[in-house]
């Protein structure tokens, strides 16, 4: 079991703002034996020392998507094509690489995300296989408030419930399912989604960091074995979570702060779900916890892949927020 949940930390290059204010690196690694140290600011370090959590990976600030790829994600994509479930979730405060990690770059070329390189992992190997017909959906929702969303539907205002199927388990009821026939189209159907995001945000006035985003890619497989049929579907997720940062440090009252108790504890059920998976020793995985953790129960433990991809900042006036997001991460291990 613990082999199907990995965690990784990520450490994005200091910003032009952290390198401005001179900031001390705080953050350093050691890859091989996949150690993350955090040093307190401005200490004497034979006095206070690092503190140190291991990972199942940590990439520093010159290590590539690419790498990360295909290290980690490629395994699990190739699951998903082979009927596993798979689910990558990118964590960490706002401005710590969450989107440069999912969604990436252009140029240089191999910072290009790990999303687009899962189209044209799933496409290129539809490309090359004979005797298999595929079917591919895909399907964009966001999680706000505990409130779910279709990004793609006529409507992006409307809130749409939460039901149980016996045979097919949770899923949410009217979220739209887009038929899609190659990478073009489905990066086109992402693109609607991501814009639908940002119009929906301004339409009712909320911080779109402040909520989850789910991207599914669910692809049926027909294949023709010795005259028999055979059906597999895997099913690919692609979460990216809203920023971790503790709302203390923002001031919000009212409204702002009831939404960052519900992200918070999206983010906390989110973590005690995958800990037990990890521990497995727990009976009772408290998946009923949250929107998030109910909507990916078919996709979290079991015979499913699940990788954490948590952002760091190597900057000392981040220390607290790296702290919290390593924690988190040391325990979702
Ligand atoms: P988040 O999605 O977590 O809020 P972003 O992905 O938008 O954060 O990253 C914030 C900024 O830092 C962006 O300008 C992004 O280009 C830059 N950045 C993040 N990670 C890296 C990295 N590994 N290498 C270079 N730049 C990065």
């Amino acid at each position: 079991m613990a082999e199907a949940v990995k965690v990784i930390i990520r450490c994005r290059p200091l910003n032009e703002r952290e390198t401005r204010l001179q900031c001390e690196v705080v953050v350093t690694m050691d890859t091989k034996i996949g150690q993350v140290q955090l040093k307190k600011p401005q200490s004497d370090q034979k006095v206070t020392p690092h503190k140190a959590f291991t990972f199942d990976g940590v990439y520093y600030t010159g290590d590539t998507t690419q790498t990360i790829y295909d290290d980690i994600c490629f395994p699990l994509v190739s699951g998903v094509l082979e009927g596993y479930n798979g689910t990558v979730f990118a964590y960490g405060q706002t401005g710590c690489g969450k989107s440069y990690t999912m969604v990436g770059v252009e140029e240089p070329q191999d910072q290009v995300g790990i999303i687009p390189r899962a189209f044209d992992h799933i496409f290129d190997h539809i490309a090359v296989s004979s005797g298999t017909k595929f079917l591919v959906h895909a399907s964009y929702l966001e999680i706000y408030n505990e409130e779910v969303r279709d990004l793609l539907g006529r409507d992006v205002k409307k809130k749409l419930d939460l039901k149980e199927h016996p045979d097919k388990g949770v899923y949410v009821s009217g979220l739209t399912q887009h038929r899609v026939h190659n990478r073009k189209e489905l990066e086109s159907v992402m693109a609607t989604g991501s814009k639908n995001r940002s119009m929906g945000a301004t339409l009712m006035n909320v911080d779109s960091s402040r909520s989850h985003c789910i991207f599914t890619i669910d692809i049926e497989m027909m294949s023709d074995e010795g005259g028999d049929d055979k059906l597999v579907s895997g099913k690919l997720n692609l979460v990216d979570l809203a920023g971790s940062e503790r709302q203390s440090k923002t001031g919000a009252t009212g409204e702002r702060l009831k939404e960052a108790t519900k992200i918070n504890l999206s983010l906390s059920a989110l973590g005690n779900v995958i800990s037990a998976l990890v521990d497995g020793k727990s009976k009772h995985i408290p998946y009923r916890d949250s929107k998030l953790t109910r909507l990916l129960q078919s996709s979290l433990g079991g015979n499913t892949k699940t990788l954490m991809v948590a952002c760091v900042s190597p900057a000392d006036n981040n220390y607290d927020e790296t702290l919290s997001t390593l924690r988190y991460a040391n325990r979702a291990k």
